[in-house]
Parts: structure tokens; C-alpha cells; sequence
């Protein structure tokens, strides 16, 4: 079994078609729904009491939902807006409402998952949660502008904690002061954790570990419509996967970021988290295929 920490909001996104208000989306539902696909997966997590009952029927028809958590308030919030190109992403707003005050709890029956995916979330609460698992085999963690500048110190303690780190190019950079991803995967190895995962958006990916690297390319698109929790649908594809197979062998977790690059380019064919929830193993597994084909000389 995967457990999934982390966000679940409602997103307003601004892309230069369509303004999408208040719709459901956070880090651990983006990660959560995209392991799905590959292993029985639970989700520790809060909303306030404004949570539609619509989205608590998607997320329970994905998720086990023993860890998750109405608490009287607020819906966490986030609000961004995409420029022209789709690339580049600017934060209006980022309410935490419930999840300033939330004291998660890992269920008794989710205390023995040996993979636990900390998505985007409090750093402290996220240090503070994976004490609470009995036989932790891989845990993984990502972060965000948000907590690099409210929070450095709790990211790269977190960092410590975990056996992985998957965050995007600009943010490591943010985060660790250097401007090269090699210098920026190193330093993090040096804070602690031994897989570092670095998302280039469209351009894929850099996994390193000891001495090696493996550069993965992103399944190429034509039209993107929302790229919003395509870096949460890679690192939930990739745990998910790996969870499935019980392994943290080098050549899985090479094979787990080809299903995390999939699975972000199912992520960003339309708005939301409709991408994810349009998608199923055989498409999943086609995409694999072509991939492989796409890459194959
Ligand atoms: P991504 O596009 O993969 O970077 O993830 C976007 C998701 O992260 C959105 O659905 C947001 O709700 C969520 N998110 C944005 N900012 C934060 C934050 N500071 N903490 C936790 N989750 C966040």
C-alpha cells in the first residue's frame, strides 16, 4: 500500500482560454489519483466544511479516505495564472485556511506502508508525519516556492528525512542557491536524501543518484491546455509504481520516471484534473509503448 500526504484544494487557475474557478485540485490529489492507477493508494489529507460533496465522490472513487479529514473552516486555496506560452506559472494567492492548523494523523492501518509520498505541504507537518510510520522502505517528498521562502530551514530538514526528492528546475535552484541542476541535485544528496528527481516541465526530467544521472525526455505534446498537478501526477506515477512492484532497485525507479513523464502528459491534456480522470491502464500502457517507440534508435 501508498500513502499520500498532502494538499487538497480548490485551485482557481487562470490559462489565457479559460479561467477555471474553485475547482478541486492539491498536490496529494493530483499525486494520490495518479498512483491509484498503479497501487491501492490512501490519502492523509484536510478540507474545511465548504468541501463540495462532489469532489469527496471523486476523490473516494480513486482513494481510501480513512486519513482525510473535514475540519471546521476553510478549504485550503491556491490561485495561479499561466501566461501566453503555458510555461511559466505566477501565484496570486495562497490561503491555507485549514491546513495553517491541521495535526494530521496517520491511521493505524496505514502505519505499516512501506511508501509514503509527502506531496507539496507544510515541510514541518511533513517531518513530523513520516515519524509516525512503522517500516518506511521509500519516502519521497516535494516542495514548492511557497515553503522555500516561508520555510527554508523546515524544507531542508525534511529533506533529511526522506529517501527521495522530486521538485521542479526553478525551485531547486531557489531552494539549494546554485544555478546548475547538477550543483542543485548535489547539494540536496549532501542534506540528506539519495534519489534526487529534477522536473523540467516540457523538457523531462534529471534523476540522479551516487554518480549517475538519467535524463528522461516529456512525452511530446502538441496542445497543452492546463499544466497545472503535472509535477504531482509524475511523482505520484512513479511512487505509484514503485509501491506496485515493492522495489527501490535503480532500474525500477529509472522505469517509474518514464510512467511519471506519461502520466504528467495525461496531466496537462486539459483543464484540471480532468486529464487524470479521463485516462485508464490501457491508455496509460499505449502511451508507455509509444514512448518506448518515440525514443527507440
Ligand atoms: P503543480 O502544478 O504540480 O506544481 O501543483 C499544483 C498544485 O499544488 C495545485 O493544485 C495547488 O493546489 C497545489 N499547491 C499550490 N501551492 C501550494 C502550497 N503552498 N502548498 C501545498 N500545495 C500547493
Amino acid at each position: 500500500m501508498l500513502t499520500v500526504f498532502g494538499s487538497t484544494a480548490l485551485d482557481t487557475i487562470r490559462t489565457p482560454t479559460k479561467v477555471l474557478k474553485d475547482v478541486l485540485g492539491g498536490a496529494a490529489t493530483f499525486a494520490g489519483i495518479s498512483a491509484s492507477f498503479f497501487v491501492d493508494t490512501g490519502l492523509i489529507a484536510v478540507v474545511g466544511t465548504d468541501f463540495p460533496k462532489k469532489y469527496h465522490n471523486i476523490l473516494s472513487k480513486y482513494l481510501d479516505l480513512q486519513g482525510f479529514v473535514v475540519q471546521k473552516g476553510k478549504t485550503f486555496r491556491y490561485d495561479g495564472s499561466y501566461d501566453k506560452t503555458l510555461s511559466t506559472r505566477t501565484t496570486n494567492k495562497t490561503e491555507l485556511n485549514v491546513l495553517g492548523t491541521f495535526k494530521p494523523k496517520v491511521p493505524d492501518s496505514y502505519k505499516k506502508s512501506e511508501f509514503v509520498y509527502l506531496a507539496n505541504n507544510d515541510p514541518d507537518q511533513n517531518s513530523l508525519l513520516i515519524r509516525e510510520f512503522d517500516n518506511v522502505k521509500f519516502s519521497m517528498c516535494d516542495t514548492i516556492e511557497f515553503w522555500i521562502s516561508t520555510k527554508r530551514n523546515s524544507v531542508i530538514k525534511m529533506i533529511k528525512n526522506v529517501d527521495a526528492v522530486v521538485i521542479n528546475d526553478e525551485e531547486a535552484k531557489l531552494l539549494t542557491k546554485e544555478h546548475n541542476l547538477i550543483k542543485c541535485a548535489k547539494k540536496m544528496m549532501n542534506w540528506g536524501a539519495k534519489y534526487i528527481i529534477i522536473k523540467k516541465g516540457e523538457h523531462g526530467s534529471l534523476l540522479f543518484f551516487e554518480d549517475v544521472i538519467f535524463p528522461s525526455v516529456a512525452f511530446s505534446l502538441e496542445d497543452i491546455i492546463d499544466p497545472t498537478g503535472a509535477g504531482d501526477s509524475f511523482a505520484g506515477a512513479m511512487i505509484g509504481y514503485l509501491a506496485n512492484k515493492k522495489s527501490t532497485r535503480l532500474d525500477d525507479i529509472k522505469k517509474s520516471v518514464i510512467y511519471g513523464n506519461v502520466m504528467g502528459s495525461f496531466a496537462v491534456e486539459r483543464f484540471g484534473l480532468d486529464g487524470l480522470l479521463n485516462t485508464n491502464k490501457k491508455k496509460i500502457e499505449n502511451r508507455i509503448h509509444q514512448y518506448q517507440k518515440m525514443i527507440d534508435f
